[in-house]
């Protein structure tokens, strides 16, 4: 396939990574993200999988390499084996990726599998029962757990467990969480708390810099991991006696922004410049046509606008009020 410039930005950052958002329904309840449940209660107007295979074709055109589907929760699409196909079915495309709560894991993995999924990561904020149910308003962590077990079995090319860190609810298990990664292939990655519009008193009371997590595993005999060029913003951790790896990803750090290589698509087909930005494009009327091109000069042209951080360290958390609207 013919790429014809990649996009690139006005700081020089090139962008070959999609992640893009099914629909923003969910069905937990998770804290830091939609405490009272999913206001999204219809599924009519995200998009389809024609738009869908529109929207990647134009972004492979520009050398998009890599689809992460998320939401909201991705597996409430019924037709998610067919986005998975249809994504990865596109020229240019190498790795098609799924974001999870993983309530759908234990039935359904084989199937993502075996429709092309590449890469999986399931969201688990605690190894406790109690403490997931707290956290995220499901019963389903032991289901979600005998489904990561699958996983493994699958044979993905990168398997990977998300945590947001919460300093009253899921600070106290790391000795857990490295004990279930000792005898694992698996990169467990803690994702520092973010603020966003609905949940600014939660944050004041949960966030936790991923600084002391850094400081106890170097003190521990874990090293650094060197990253490849356009690898993202996460850190990751390893050691000898462990056959997973600790991934640490800490938005309020310094220079966090200046490594981004992705853009975000909402299930309703606005671009995301930034998770934290104000206003968003819709791309809808030019994905009813079967052209790429309208499309591929609409994205040259709206990334010049990107700007070059997130403004969160000012509380400015732009039109975003949970991530659940477009994915994390
Ligand atoms: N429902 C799926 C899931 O939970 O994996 C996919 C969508 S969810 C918005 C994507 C990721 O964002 C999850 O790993 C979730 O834990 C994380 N997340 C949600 N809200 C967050 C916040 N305020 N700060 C940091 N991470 C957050
Ligand atoms: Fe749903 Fe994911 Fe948000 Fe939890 S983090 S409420 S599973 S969208």
């Amino acid at each position: 396939m013919l790429v014809e410039s990649p996009l690139t930005d006005r700081f020089a950052r090139t962008f070959g990574y999609l992640r893009l958002s099914l629909t923003e329904k969910c069905n937990f309840s998770c804290s830091y993200c939609l405490p009272d449940g999913s206001e999204c209660h219809s599924m009519e107007g995200d998009l389809s999988l024609i738009e869908i295979r529109r929207l990647v074709t134009a972004f492979a055109l520009l050398g998009t390499q890599k689809i992460r589907l998320t939401g909201g929760e991705p597996s409430l699409r019924r037709d998610l084996c067919d986005i998975i196909k249809t994504c990865k079915n596109v020229a240019g495309i190498n790795s098609v990726a799924l974001t999870t709560n993983g309530f759908r894991l234990e039935k359904d993995v084989a199937s993502w599998r075996a429709a092309g999924l590449d890469a999986l990561n399931v969201s688990i904020d605690s190894l406790r029962p109690e403490m997931f149910q707290l956290i995220t308003g499901s019963g389903k962590l032991r289901s979600i757990l005998t489904g990561l077990d699958e996983a493994q079995a699958l044979g993905f090319k990168q398997l990977k467990i998300n945590t947001v860190l919460l300093r009253e609810q899921n600070a106290r298990e790391l000795d857990d969480f490295l004990a279930f990664i000792k005898t694992r292939r698996i990169t467990l990655r803690f994702i520092e708390l973010m603020r966003t519009g609905d949940n600014a008193d939660f944050f004041a009371r949960q966030h936790l810099s991923g600084e002391s997590i850094q400081q106890r595993l170097l003190s521990e005999g874990w090293t650094q991991k060197i990253r490849s060029a356009n690898a993202g913003p996460a850190k990751e951790f390893i050691h000898p006696d462990y056959l997973g790896s600790i991934g640490l990803i800490m938005p309020y750090s310094k220079n966090f922004c200046a490594d981004c290589n992705r853009l975000r698509v909402s299930s309703k087909a606005e671009l995301y410049l930034c998770l934290f930005a104000e206003q968003h494009q819709s791309m809808r009327a030019l994905l009813q046509r079967d052209d790429p091109q309208p499309l591929m000069n609409f994205l040259r042209a709206a990334l010049q606008h990107k700007t070059a951080s997130h403004d969160l360290q000012n509380q400015i958390t732009g039109s975003t009020r949970h991530l659940a609207m477009i994915g994390g």
